[in-house]
């Protein structure tokens, strides 16, 4: 069998109780979900991506399985293998399918299917529903001998403008699925033919150690045992290193304010992710660039920055940026937004959706637009908190797991029942 990731006891603790969730998100959705999960009860859920940890799917499945099981859900959280050749290629394909050129060779699409035709031989057939995330593993379906189980795709990038080779090559592995799910309508690939296709915004857990409430002196102290300095103003990304993440060009937006604002700081936090090889490359670009200025910090996982120090560094941040130039979701927006931080982001994908509207305007597609918008906001605390609350506000509406597992578990009892 494919390797469980082990959630531990977290489905016994009172954050992943779901009663915690009423007062946030109002009864009709707490209900619903109750019923949803006492309807499914009996209804085995197996949950595959590539990676336990680094990035936002990693993120969202080690929130979501506990509560699910808290629930009442039999939901399960596997990986595939995969080794680092696998993985780049599987990187490349994440990217080609944002829409970067690749040229793809025979040798590629053997080690593709080689990889995913192992993951499936792996597969048992104890589970009703399968719902496998991303291109990495999404030729499982397809190689799977086990005719039981309905199968949904979840891609969680920005597929609407792909390569068309590496496209041309996935697209009958997706149209093997059941159903599949997109961010957002937009993102659906030219020509796709799955005849059930849903559209779900992701969604963060406010009870996370990551988004939990902190006492100020906590935060603050967190911070400042870093280094940066929290009399001065402080501008923070929290990214995988990545080229969508743009963290060049963050460094340049803040070089530019610098230019402005002598005082300002930087602090780049960036996880590495085990199917990501790409992510230490940009990572030593980005060490180049900082090492030339002290005020610019960069921090990662493998120094053990965890939870507790995003969930600081984005409350103690004056702005955080977010300057993506392709973005599935993002889930770094609301996260920050949640602490009534304001976000500076790239004008893209489902960052859109989670700027409050009256806030648009700070949604940026160029260096010097991203400047000038930290500036403004650098400059201004009273539209600072105004923005934090309005975000804060959003988040609460519609980007709380509560509407993120409601719209999952609705579309498991679409399928099994069709
Ligand atoms: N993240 C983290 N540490 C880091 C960088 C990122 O914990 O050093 C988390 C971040 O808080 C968020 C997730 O990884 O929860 C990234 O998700 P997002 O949707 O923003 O981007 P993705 O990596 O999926 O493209």
């Amino acid at each position: 069998m494919l390797e469980q990731v082990k959630i531990g006891r977290y489905c016994c603790a009172p954050s992943t109780q779901i009663e915690n969730f009423r007062p946030l998100v109002g009864d009709d959705m707490i209900d619903e979900l109750r019923e949803l999960a006492k309807d499914l009860s009996s209804i085995r859920i197996c949950n595959i991506n590539a990676t336990p940890f680094g990035g936002g799917v990693a993120e969202l499945l080690s929130r979501e399985i506990p509560i699910l099981k808290a629930l009442g859900v039999q939901a399960d959280w596997r990986i595939i293998h995969g080794d680092q050749e696998f993985f780049s290629i599987t990187k490349s394909f994440h990217n080609a399918i944002q829409g970067q050129e690749f040229e793809l060779t025979d040798d590629i699409k053997d080690i593709y299917i080689r990889h995913n035709r192992k993951s499936a031989e792996l597969l048992t057939s104890e589970y009703d529903v399968f719902i496998v995330h991303d291109p990495q593993p999404a030729a499982l379906r397809y190689f799977n001998k086990h005719k039981k189980g309905k199968w949904i795709w979840r891609c969680h990038i920005d597929s609407s403008a792909p390569d068309e080779g590496v496209w041309n090559f996935i697209k009958p592995y997706v149209e093997s699925y059941d159903a599949v799910v997109f961010t957002l309508k937009e993102f659906v690939p030219p020509g796709l033919k799955v005849s059930v296709q849903e559209y779900i915004l992701p969604a963060i857990d406010p009870f996370s150690s990551k988004n939990m409430e902190l006492p100020g002196e906590v935060y603050r102290n967190a911070v400042a045992n870093s280094g940066v300095d929290l009399k001065r103003p402080l501008i923070v990304q929290v990214s995988r290193f990545d080229p969508w993440k743009d963290p060049l060009g963050v460094i340049q937006a803040y070089q530019l304010v610098k230019r402005e604002k002598n005082d300002v700081q930087l602090a780049m936090i960036g996880s590495l992710a085990g199917d990501d090889p790409e992510g230490y490359e940009i990572l030593s670009r980005v060490n180049e660039e900082s090492s030339r200025d002290p005020d610019i910090y960069v921090f990662t996982n493998l120094e053990g920055v965890g939870n507790m120090e995003v969930n600081s560094f984005q409350r103690a941040a004056d702005v955080v940026i977010q300057k993506s130039i392709r973005e599935g979701f993002g889930l770094v927006v609301s996260e920050a937004l949640w602490k009534e931080t304001p976000v500076v982001a790239g004008n893209v994908g489902g960052i859109r959706t989670q700027i409050p509207e009256e806030m648009q305007g700070f949604l940026v597609s160029s260096v010097e637009g991203c400047a000038a918008s930290l500036l403004r906001l650098l400059n201004d605390s009273p539209l600072r908190r105004e923005f934090g609350k309005k975000g804060r506000e959003k988040v609460r509406k519609e980007f709380l797991y509560p509407r993120m597992i409601r719209d999952n578990l609705r579309l498991v009892k679409r399928i099994i029942s069709s």
